[in-house]
C-alpha cells in the first residue's frame, strides 16, 4: 500500500523501463546530518514526504520494508535509487552506512537500535554512534543515552551504577579498538560473570548492547570493577552470592584453571563470612 505517498510513482507508460533508473525525485528532500544513520535519514525523508518508511522504500523499489537492513550494506543500485529520489550524491547515501569494521568492532556494533538520546530522538534523529556497545553519552548533545526497553525507570538507576557503567563503557571502547585481543577478552570475562549474576544468558557481546538497561549497565559496570579488582569483582558487583551465582561464576572461568582456583577460593571465603544462617537457608 503506498496510498500515503504524495507523488504518484507510476512511470509514464511511454517511457521504457531502463534497468537501474529509478522513480521520480521526491517532492521534498532533507539534508543528512553529521553521523546520521541511513535508516534514520530515510525516516526523516519519508516524514518530509508524508509517508512512512515502508511506503518510501516501496516507492523507491527497494526490496526491504525496513531501512535498518540498509545500514550496514547498501548496494550500488539501491544507493543510486535513493540518491536520485532525494536529489543527493550516491556517495553521500553510502557515507550514511557503517564503514568497514574490524571483527571486534563489528561484534560490538548493534544491528538494530538498542539505545537512543531522548533529546535528539525527539528531533527525529538516529545516529550511528548510538549503535556502538560502548556509546554512553550522546556525542551531539551530551545527554546520557537510554536503552529502548527496560523495567527500570530512569530515577531508579543509582548514580553510582551510572558512574561505574560509564567508566566500563570507556574501557570497552579501548578494548574494542586495541591491537591485541587481550583487553577485550578481559572485559568480556567480566561481562560473562555479570551476566551469570543477572541470570542473563547468551553471548557477552549481546549483553552490552542489550536494550534493557538493567542488563547493559550492570555488565558495563562489571568491566570497570574487573579492572580494579580482577578476581574479587564478585564481592563488588553482587550484594550476595548464592549457590546459583557461585556455579555461574565457576563456569565463567572454567577455561582458566588458575583463575578458577583463585575465584573459587574467594567465593568460598565469601560464603564462610556470611555465616551459618545462609547455609541453613540453602537446606
Ligand atoms: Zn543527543
Amino acid at each position: 500500500m503506498d496510498a500515503g505517498l504524495v507523488a504518484p510513482c507510476e512511470p509514464p507508460s511511454a517511457a521504457p523501463e531502463v534497468p537501474g533508473v529509478k522513480p521520480h525525485p521526491l517532492p521534498k528532500t532533507v539534508a543528512p546530518l553529521p553521523d546520521e544513520l541511513l535508516s534514520g535519514w530515510l525516516s526523516r525523508l519519508a516524514a518530509a514526504n508524508y509517508c512512512d518508511d515502508a511506503e518510501l522504500l516501496a516507492h523507491l523499489r527497494i526490496d526491504t520494508a525496513h531501512g535498518t537492513a540498509l545500514d550496514f550494506n547498501v548496494d550500488a543500485a539501491a544507493a543510486a535509487k535513493i540518491a536520485n529520489a532525494a536529489r543527493i550524491n550516491p556517495d553521500v547515501v553510502r557515507s550514511l552506512t557503517f564503514p568497514a569494521m574490524t571483527p571486534r568492532e563489528a561484534s560490538l556494533t548493534a544491528q538494530m537500535p538498542f539505545q537512543h538520546c531522548m533529546q535528539c530522538a525527539r528531533e527525529g534523529l538516529s545516529l550511528r554512534h548510538w549503535r556502538r556497545a560502548w556509546a554512553f553519552d550522546c556525542q551531539v548533545c551530551g545527554t546520557r543515552l537510554v536503552q529502548t526497553l527496560g523495567k527500570l525507570r530512569e530515577e531508579q538507576i543509582s548514580g553510582k551504577l551510572i558512574y561505574r557503567a560509564r567508566r566500563g563503557a570507556e574501557m570497552l571502547e579501548c578494548a574494542a579498538r586495541s591491537r591485541g585481543p587481550k583487553q577485550l577478552r578481559r572485559a568480556m570475562r567480566a561481562v560473562t560473570f555479570a551476566m551469570s549474576l543477572k541470570t542473563f544468558r547468551g553471548d557477552p557481546s549481546f549483553a552490552v548492547q542489550n536494550p534493557r538497561s538493567e542488563v547493559r549497565l550492570f555488565c558495563l559496570a562489571a568491566i570497570a570493577a574487573a579492572r580494579s579488582h580482577p578476581l574479587a569483582k564478585a564481592a563488588i558487583v553482587s550484594k550476595s552470592i548464592d549457590d546459583y551465582a557461585r556455579v555461574a561464576l565457576l563456569r565463567a572461568f572454567e577455561k582458566e584453571p588458575r583463575l578458577l582456583a583463585a575465584v573459587d577460593h574467594i567465593a568460598q571465603r565469601c560464603a564462610r563470612n556470611r555465616g551459618p544462617m545462609t547455609a541453613v537457608s540453602h537446606n
